[in-house]
């Protein structure tokens, strides 16, 4: 199978590397939306409800995105001719009653469509939606049974089963919408990783990737967390590995955290390629920064998402953040960055020479 996670995929985008050399800015070309941050879900490790880890200290659990501005960010991707937007929480994106709209409209105007999800709501007409307008969805689950699921996410026993319901009823439309599944390895599930992936495989998931569960701010204290794991973890990605065929794959994400916390980096180039937009209407330098002071890039409460973003004072926002005083914490780019610090470090007059 070819693969869907790969950390070059910026490379496609040279427009966008070429302002990061003359520290313009351009459209994103992927945008993260938070349409809610009111979730049905409870999970032990949240990152944006667990005070141990850094997302999200400033977020409002109850923030809705009015339908209006919704629409109008939607508009404004589309004139600008942002390439995909991503539907993520905060809280569960798919509890966004009108989100089905949005979906229909950015699909049609030329913008491709995902969406994280707990999969609770991925049903009825929000299902639909997804499977006539979307390229992915990915369904985030830790538990392997109706009790296992209950406990780590503070639901009723039975949603494990609805999900599963759920998962078949979707894959099996004949939709092209790649459905994904992200199972989280703590110490409460780490013995089923076969388990579960051969009940997904099963109900027809065209893959899980495999992570560990974030636990703090610090490398230590995560990597002390998996240490008494990590083997068995390994050995049961060694058996899960025989499920994988032409229709299904697993994606090996369980590693040590040790690099992806410290940056020696003055600026953040992933901010071109996906900044966040939260549900209380600012926009943040990325996810894991989402609802901080330190990665709040500004508010489009009183104004276009499309002026914002071409604003002066965004530009020096977005070149004179520096990562090495800010994001001294877990970051989902930083393989990328380092990769594309290294490009910009090139001298101007050397690079004609490869
Ligand atoms: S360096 Fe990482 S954590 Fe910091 S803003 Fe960039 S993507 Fe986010």
């Amino acid at each position: 199978m070819k693969n869907v996670y790969s950390d070059l995929k910026f490379m496609n985008y040279g427009n966008t590397l070429s302002a990061l050399r003359s520290r313009e800015i351009v459209p994103p070309v992927h945008i993260r939306i938070k349409p809610t941050n009111i979730c049905n879900h409870d999970c032990w490790y949240c990152a944006y409800h667990v005070s141990d880890v850094q997302l999200g200290g400033e977020m409002g659990a109850r923030d809705v995105m009015p339908f209006e501005k919704l629409n109008e960010i939607a508009d404004d991707i589309i004139e600008m001719g942002v390439a995909a937007v991503t539907f993520s929480g905060g809280g569960e994106p798919l509890l966004y009653k009108r989100l089905p709209e949005i979906v229909k409209k950015l699909k049609k105007g030329g913008v491709k469509v995902a969406t994280l999800t707990n999969g609770s709501n991925l049903k009825g007409t929000m299902a639909d939606a997804f499977q006539k307008y979307g390229s992915w969805v990915r369904v985030s689950l830790d538990g392997y049974d109706d009790v296992s699921y209950a406990k780590a996410r503070g639901v009723k026993e039975g949603e494990f089963s609805n999900l599963m319901n759920n998962i078949k009823l979707f894959t099996s439309s004949g939709t092209e919408c790649v459905l994904g599944c992200s199972y989280i390895v703590g110490k409460d599930n780490y013995e089923y990783i076969y388990d579960i992936c051969l009940k997904l495989k099963n109900a027809g998931a065209n893959h899980v990737k495999i992570s560990g569960v974030v636990i703090g701010n610090t490398p230590e204290e995560n990597n002390k967390y998996h240490n008494s794991i990590k083997n068995s973890v390994q050995e049961q990605l060694e058996l899960a590995k025989q499920l994988v065929d032409n229709s299904f794959d697993i994606v090996n994400h369980y590693h040590d955290l040790e690099d992806r916390f410290f940056k020696e980096y003055n600026t953040c180039p992933y901010i071109l390629y996906r900044p966040v937009i939260g549900a209380d209407c600012h926009v943040y330098t990325c996810q894991d920064k989402a609802y901080t002071e330190s990665g709040d890039l500004g508010s489009i409460n009183e104004m276009r998402f499309i002026e914002f973003w071409g604003d002066d004072s965004n530009q020096d926002k977005v070149y004179q953040f520096d990562p090495s005083k800010s994001c001294n914490h877990h970051c989902i780019s930083h393989t990328k960055n380092l990769i594309i610090n290294q490009y910009l470090s090139i001298d101007d007059d050397h690079i004609s020479f490869p």
